[in-house]
């Protein structure tokens, strides 16, 4: 049956809309270009080698679960990718690739049939005649402790999850509970800890598991009777990660389940780490006795990083890439995005994209632009902060003096100005303005707007000033 390309092509971006972020879809699955489809072949131009490698790393079973679904489950997936230089009538050059495994890419111009994954691995419990060793792991190396950038924000976790880790079951910190907000580094850290067990352990049974797959697992085991099975499997892991625990609020049977796992092995001095997105306390819907032995070891929480620290993760997260960026582009994306690291790396990999896409240099301009676009919480707004770094940078003063109450007259101009554009620029009350420019209150940032105001009209230079700053200050 013949196939209409470009309905194969919505269909195939229906279903993954569905799986992927907006904002991963607009920025990896918009600009892909379906090419031709031809004997169960389907063609896609991507715009650079980047791309496919991001799309080959990161949505490669997804691309394939939907090709299939589209197409059938013999078809197959090619790669266009246009040639990364500036010639004019360069012709993209193909690449062939089976989208059955990664070994296969090594010898990219045979198509190979979509067939890996036909049958599902079943939960590993139901295998008979397990033996420990053969336990996978689930572990993803990137997440090491070595790519955990240490700051004041998770100084404590990391180094429980440190000790934890060289020791494990031989701690006070046992169970191990990191908890803290979306986005700030518990579910590498619990990685982390794994992994390096596994580098000084080999011989242990590590397992990490979400409670979303743990719960999953369990309702499975009951419906097929195999729920001792199931307790088996876990009570036989020596180090036992469970991530998202909050997940298992008002979840009775599995709390009761997992209860019983949780007594055996730390009884027999096996090591438990769990996450959570909230303190113990704070965890509603848990039965008293589970909450009580998350108490039993440590709770240490991590907290929003600091602005060295997210410089820090960018840099590493460049040096990681091999990308180098201009030090004011890393600096407005630490300023801009302050709450969650994962948006902040999202943004960094947003804007390697658009660069990649639109074969531009990666300037302030178009962070500026990207953040503008995608990131929703926090950019719409420049902060205090930035503002204040950017007046700083201009007039070449330590920003301490500016937070300072010298009343030097250049520092207080600075300020001033600093003032001004808070005031215009951010939500921020009088009061809170002030607060952050050397302690000031709400009359002395009015009479600073209000001398800035009159500066401008008979100061020419000084409305030079502010002009190049409003450039560098506003959000296109
Ligand atoms: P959570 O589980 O708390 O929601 P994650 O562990 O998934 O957060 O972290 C989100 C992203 O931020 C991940 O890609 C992670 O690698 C990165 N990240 C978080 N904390 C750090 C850190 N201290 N150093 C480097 N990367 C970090
Ligand atoms: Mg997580």
């Amino acid at each position: 049956m013949k196939k209409n390309l470009e309905q194969v092509w919505y269909n195939c971006l229906s279903i993954i809309k569905d799986n992927v972020s907006l904002q991963a879809y607009k920025t990896w699955f918009e600009p892909i270009k379906p090419i031709k489809i031809k004997e169960g072949v389907i063609t896609i131009q991507v715009p650079s080698q980047f791309f496919y490698e991001w799309l080959e790393e990161h949505y490669i079973e997804l691309l394939r679960k939907t090709i299939r679904k589209e197409i059938g489950p013999e078809s197959k997936l090619e790669y266009s990718i246009v040639m990364e230089n500036n010639y004019t009538n360069s012709k993209p050059y193909t690449v062939k690739i089976p989208t059955t495994n990664k070994k296969a890419l090594k010898n990219p111009s045979v198509a190979m049939p979509l067939d890996i994954g036909a049958s599902p691995i079943k939960n590993p419990f139901v295998i008979p005649g397990l033996r420990k060793v053969n336990v996978d792991s689930n572990l993803n190396p990137n997440y090491s402790f070595e790519n955990f950038v240490e700051g004041d924000c998770n100084r404590l976790a990391r180094s429980a999850g440190y000790a934890v880790a060289n020791k494990p079951g031989g701690t006070a910190f046992n169970p191990l509970l990191i908890y803290g907000g979306v986005g700030l580094g518990k579910t590498h850290l619990a990685h982390s800890i794994g992994i390096e067990i596994k580098n000084e352990f080999p011989e242990k049974t590590v397992l990490y598991v979400s409670s979303e797959k743990f719960t999953h697992q369990f309702i499975d085991a009951v419906k097929n009777n195999n729920t001792n099975d199931f307790i088996h499997f876990y009570q036989m892991i020596d180090v036992l990660i469970i991530d998202d625990v909050q997940f298992f609020a008002g979840k009775e049977k599995t709390q009761d389940v997992f209860f019983t796992i949780f007594n055996h092995l730390h009884q027999t001095g096996k090591q438990l780490v769990l996450t959570s997105d909230k303190p113990p306390v704070e965890l509603q819907g848990m039965e008293q006795r589970l909450l009580s032995r998350f108490k039993w070891g440590l709770s240490a929480d991590l907290q929003s990083p600091t602005l060295e620290t997210r410089i820090a993760i960018l840099q590493k997260k460049m040096y990681a890439d091999g990308i180098d960026l201009p030090k004011e582009v890393v600096e407005y994306l630490a300023y801009s995005i302050t709450t969650n690291i994962r948006e902040l790396e999202g943004a960094l990999i947003s804007l390697i994209a658009q660069s990649s896409l639109n074969k531009k240099a990666i300037t302030l301009e178009l962070a500026k632009q990207m953040i503008d676009k995608f990131v929703k919480n926090t950019a719409r707004e420049v902060s205090i902060d930035y503002i204040q770094k950017v007046v700083c940078d201009y007039f070449d003063l330590p920003i301490e003096l500016l937070k300072s109450k010298t009343r030097k007259r250049e520092v207080v101009q600075a300020r001033q100005i600093a003032m001004f554009f808070a005031k215009k620029m951010t939500k921020s009350s009088l009061a809170n303005i002030g607060m952050h420019c050397g302690g000031k209150d709400h009359a002395t940032v009015l009479h600073a707007c209000r001398t800035v105001n009159n500066l401008s009209e008979t100061d020419k230079t000084f409305r030079g000033y502010l002009e190049d700053l409003n450039k560098k200050l506003s959000i296109q």
